[in-house]
């Protein structure tokens, strides 16, 4: 089914004609009952955000998960098999089992099961996640959110034409979400030919309400806020709290009458420049003519080598080659800066000499406010945004944290862990203990030493320690962890940069061995144990841990007391409660 449109000038692909793939009335009614004799899958929640914007016309003209053509041609050069632009892969994986007793048709089903959309399958290819990281992410390095995720994926792609029967369910914010059909209605009920779009998947503050409506003005039109609420970059500030502050500021301090808030489903893939690219496709389908893109844009922060992955302008750049195919213009995100005694924002080739100017990072927010329990100052947010997020960020010493132990066997991952949890116990902190061995006979019981096997049982205990710290729990894990990308996705599990802690116990394997406590290396080297780490299993050190331990030339009590002081320096521990000496004895 297609929908035509007629707001705006349509002369791009892109939102003349939107695509629409969900079928009503009786023939749905059929189809329903066709799809509970047909095989299903379940697929993924970002594999559901793209169905629902394939759904609804928000990739459009893309009406399907890309087949071969489609997808290597956007690989290599970024345009769909017919040669129309598209910046991304939108694929459908799983795993070959999956799809062995398959006819034609296959139903997909999201994770509690609801029937969503069924599919003709017509193909089914092989895709390699090392080549799509490279050319559409421009990066292999697995500290890249969808790096890491995306060797998790299943092995082939499938594609087919899609009935989608059934859109997600959602009871949040209902009022707020709405197809690009609706949103372009309500636009051209607001009477304005150009419209600005603005994406986001941070809180507002006021420098963004700032040139959120300096951007309208401009273009003399009306604005689109439309917040990233399908998946974001792990550790950023959930959608519930973000759509609180949006939806409080547009009330309040916009011109409702010009603007719209509406919450776009889509799941990130934080691909930068390529990104940028999509966003601007996905907002012409929804409507807008006119596209805010600022430094940075839909970036994933920096490397395992501390380099971020795109240049701050990459986006802007590769995003004003493309403008006019896409039919977006793009409205370049000012510099905005506070003159502290003017009380204003001004663009910052408009401060005055010698003015003093004021301003706060967003690091600066979550370190020097919110994790100290310090109201955020009137001139840099509402009070209204700064409320709603002190609510949910407490100070940094109630919130948790995961000391995450990785190293070999016999590295003293164990010994060390154990006096920490004792040192803070003494601060009056309570925590969960997760040590490898003993994981292995409840939690993770009956798991063996292959890869699979060794990524079930970290993801396990990843899963659990996500939960304690979510509760603002304290969570202590000590497995050998060996490998890089799984450690990666358990630090994205539990939320971004700040509150897991991988601690890398760095015990060379000769130390290790000659210690051999549990006689398991000499069994290893005889052939008795196959797969044993670092004998015939490769063991992953950390790129850019927290914290590293030498084990050679400190004591288990002066490693543990490193990583309280680490707790203390970052806020984790309020200082001075600690009254210990570092070799675990003394008292004062
Ligand atoms: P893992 O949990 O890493 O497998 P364990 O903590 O169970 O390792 O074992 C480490 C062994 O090494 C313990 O027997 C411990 O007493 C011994 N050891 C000797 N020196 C140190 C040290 N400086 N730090 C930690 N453990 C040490
Ligand atoms: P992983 O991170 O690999 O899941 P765990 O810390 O959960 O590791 O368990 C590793 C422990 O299991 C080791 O300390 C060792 O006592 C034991 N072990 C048994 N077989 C092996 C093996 N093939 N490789 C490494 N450790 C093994």
């Amino acid at each position: 089914m297609t929908e035509k449109l007629t707001q705006g000038e349509l002369i791009t692909p892109f939102g003349g004609t939107l695509v629409q793939l969900l079928v009503a009335g009786e023939q749905r009614k059929v189809l329903l009952e066709e799809a509970n004799t047909l095989p299903s899958i379940q697929i993924s929640s970002r594999a559901l955000c793209d169905m629902e914007l394939l759904a609804v016309g928000g990739f459009s003209p893309l009406d399907r998960f890309m087949g071969k053509a489609d997808y290597e041609r956007v690989l290599h050069e970024m345009r769909l098999s017919d040669g129309t632009l598209f910046a991304l892969p939108i694929t459908l994986t799983v795993d070959e089992a999956q799809i062995k007793q398959v006819g034609d048709r296959i139903v997909l089903r999201d994770a509690r099961n609801n029937l969503m959309a069924i599919m003709q399958l017509e193909e089914v290819f092989a895709w390699d996640p090392e080549t799509e990281a490279r050319l559409a992410l421009g990066s292999t390095d697995p500290r890249h959110p969808l790096v890491s995720e995306m060797i998790r994926w299943g092995k082939v792609c499938i594609s087919g034409a899609l009935t989608v029967l059934n859109l997600p369910l959602y009871y949040d914010f209902v009022e707020l979400r709405r197809t690009p059909a609706q949103v372009r209605s309500l636009l051209a009920e607001m009477g304005h030919t150009n419209v600005v779009a603005f994406q986001t998947r941070n809180p507002l503050h006021r420098i963004h309400e700032e040139l959120t409506k300096r951007a309208a003005a401009e273009v003399g039109g009306s604005l689109l806020i439309h917040p990233v609420v399908g998946m974001t970059k792990p550790g950023d500030v959930d959608h519930y709290t973000r759509v609180r502050i949006y939806r409080t500021l547009v009330e309040n301090y916009y011109d409702t009458h010009n603007t719209v808030l509406s919450l776009l489903p889509l799941a990130m893939r934080m691909a930068g420049p390529r990104e940028a690219i999509l966003h601007s496709i996905i907002r012409r389908n929804y409507g807008a003519n006119h596209f805010i893109i600022g430094r940075d844009h839909a970036g994933p922060g920096k490397d395992s080598t501390g380099k971020p992955f795109y240049g701050p302008y990459e986006a802007q750049e590769l995003f004003q080659q493309y403008a006019d195919e896409i039919g977006v213009r793009p409205v370049p995100f000012k510099e905005l800066l506070y003159l502290t005694e003017q009380g204003e924002y001004v663009e910052v080739t408009q401060v005055p000499p010698g003015a003093a100017v004021s301003s706060i990072s967003g690091t600066q927010v979550r370190e020097d406010y919110l994790a100290k329990g310090q109201l955020l100052p009137e001139w840099f947010t509402r009070p209204e945004t700064a409320e709603i997020l002190s609510k949910m960020y407490p100070p940094r010493h109630q919130q948790g944290f995961c000391l995450w132990f990785t190293g070999l066997s016999g590295a003293g991952k164990s010994t060390i862990a154990e006096i920490v949890a004792v040192l803070l116990l003494e601060c009056g902190r309570q925590s969960t203990m997760l040590d490898g061995d003993v994981v292995r006979t409840h939690l993770s019981r009956g798991l063996g030493f292959s890869r699979e096997d060794r990524d079930v049982n970290i993801l396990r205990i990843g899963f659990v320690a996500s939960e304690v710290v979510r509760h603002n729990g304290t969570v202590i894990c000590a497995a050998i962890s060996p490998y890089r990308a799984t450690r990666d996705e358990v630090r994205k599990m539990v939320g971004g940069q700040d509150q897991f802690i991988e601690i890398f116990v760095d015990t060379p394997l000769e130390v290790c061995e000659e210690r051999d406590i549990k006689g398991l290396y000499v069994r290893a080297r005889r052939g008795e144990i196959k797969g044993f780490t670092g004998i015939d299993d490769p063991y992953e050190q950390p790129v850019d841990p927290e914290i590293v331990l030498d084990t050679t030339i400190s004591t288990p009590a002066e490693n543990a007391q490193k990583i309280i002081n680490y707790l203390e320096a970052h806020g984790f521990l309020q200082p001075n409660v600690i009254h210990s000496q570092a070799n675990g004895y003394a008292r004062v």
